[in-house]
């Protein structure tokens, strides 16, 4: 008899997306005429950027021909990606990595589910709350989030994030041993200063704490203040491994790559005090459960830092903004209290009157026929907000803006 993982049962039934979808059928069999607007799930509209595509035909064409045809992969990526990434999104913030640091995978999701498997299961955890659902997902899978009580796991710290803090986590008073951030953060679309960045860099330092900072949206930032890399601040290397993916900065949700940095310097311990090489256990884990991103997606992601590639991907990040500029602008104008927007993708929306992020989900779909994320699916501080993101069709976001402008008129 196998004896099942218990912890998977611990999980609540139906994930936040499904949930969704549930609902959005039984609209349309109630309403088989009226079309819905979705400004709900994050994935990305627009086409992949032509330099891409045209690097991957020639990583097509090279797998033809006996003399160039790639099997097997190095393990943790092909040199030409690794040191474009760092040429290019480390070097020029003054961050120096060195190519054993990068982890080229198939997107963030795996690395964050993923980089649990390194660590005990009884550390403590903590998360900016709302937040991005496979950090704790991850966690309950392999025990270490605890019960699930209320709606919160009994081991997971929920460090709140709310219009009443503008949305700046506070340095929660007593000692985590595992904390992650998002930023720019998915799904509030709101950034940290380097000064805010920099409290929680200190505190880990002080602390013994190991970061997970989830970038994935890095590439959405306007604001040059604003740090796109943990390391950009001093000391981050050796309290910190941060997530990135190609996925929102360039299209890559159906391609799949991304790549995770874990600095050499960067340690954690054994029960009787050793220290540990982070870099190590990851490179062993990643070569022993993990067999690479394709040669092709490979070269197409080299082709994202080519100097067409990168205008041709500003453009899209800069389509998906406008929609985010129109968006604020316009739900502002209705009175409603947006945040995010302007740095990232999603719009989080305050409910009026202390309506429920369920209860305002269902009236705008039943109402003005656009359909949104509840925020509540994000975590309890995520109740009373609506994420709404950026990455529709340009004339689908104006129609939106326009049934809720007339729905809440
Ligand atoms: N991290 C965050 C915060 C995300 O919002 C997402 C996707 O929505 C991911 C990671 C997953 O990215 P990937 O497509 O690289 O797996």
């Amino acid at each position: 008899m196998a004896l099942v993982n218990e912890h998977f049962l611990k999980l609540p039934g139906n994930y936040l997306f499904s949930d969704i979808a549930k609902k959005l059928n039984t609209f349309k069999v109630t309403h088989p005429k009226q079309d819905v607007i979705r400004l709900g799930i994050g994935d990305v509209t627009q086409p992949l950027a032509p330099a891409c595509i045209e690097a991957m035909h020639k990583a097509v064409d090279e797998m033809t021909r006996k003399e160039t045809f790639r099997g097997y992969g190095p393990d943790q990526g092909y040199d030409f990606l690794i040191e474009a990434i760092i040429k290019n999104d480390y070097a020029p913030r003054g961050v120096q990595l060195s190519n054993a640091e990068i982890f080229i995978s198939d997107g963030a999701k795996s690395d964050t589910g993923n980089i649990g498997d390194i660590l005990r299961h009884d550390n403590s955890v903590g998360v900016t709350d709302p937040i991005y659902p496979v950090y704790i997902d991850s966690n309950v899978m392999c025990g270490r989030a605890g019960v699930l009580e209320n709606g919160r796991w009994s081991n997971v710290v929920y460090i709140p994030c709310t219009g009443e803090n503008c949305f700046i986590p506070q340095i929660p008073d007593r000692r985590i041993d595992i904390l992650y951030l998002c930023y720019p953060n998915n799904p509030t679309g709101t950034t940290l200063s380097k000064q805010e960045l920099k409290k929680w860099v200190d505190y880990a330092l002080a602390n013994d704490t190991l970061i997970f900072f989830d970038a994935a949206y890095e590439a959405y930032i306007q604001d040059p203040k604003i740090p796109h890399s943990i390391y950009e601040i001093r000391g981050a290397k050796r309290c910190a491994i941060e997530f990135r993916s190609f996925s929102k900065t360039a299209g890559f949700t159906g391609v799949r790559c991304g790549y995770t940095v874990v600095p050499k310097e960067l340690t954690g311990a054994t029960l009787t005090g050793e220290r540990i090489s982070l870099n190590q256990l990851w490179s062993r884990r990643q070569s022993t459960k993990f067999n690479g991103a394709s040669y092709i997606t490979q070269r197409a992601a080299e082709a994202v830092y080519s100097p067409e590639g990168k205008e041709q991907v500003r453009k899209i990040i800069s389509y998906y903004m406008g929609n985010a500029k129109l968006m604020k602008e316009e739900l502002e104008s209705t009175g409603l209290k947006v945040y995010g927007g302007e740095n990232a993708p999603y719009l989080w929306v305050k409910t009026p009157k202390e309506t429920s992020s369920w209860r305002f989900f269902e009236q705008m779909l039943y109402e003005a026929h656009v359909a949104g994320t509840p925020g509540v699916g994000f975590g309890p501080s995520g109740e009373g907000y609506v994420r709404l993101t950026a990455f529709g069709e340009h004339s689908d976001c104006v129609e939106a803006m326009k049934r809720i402008k007339t729905w809440l008129a």
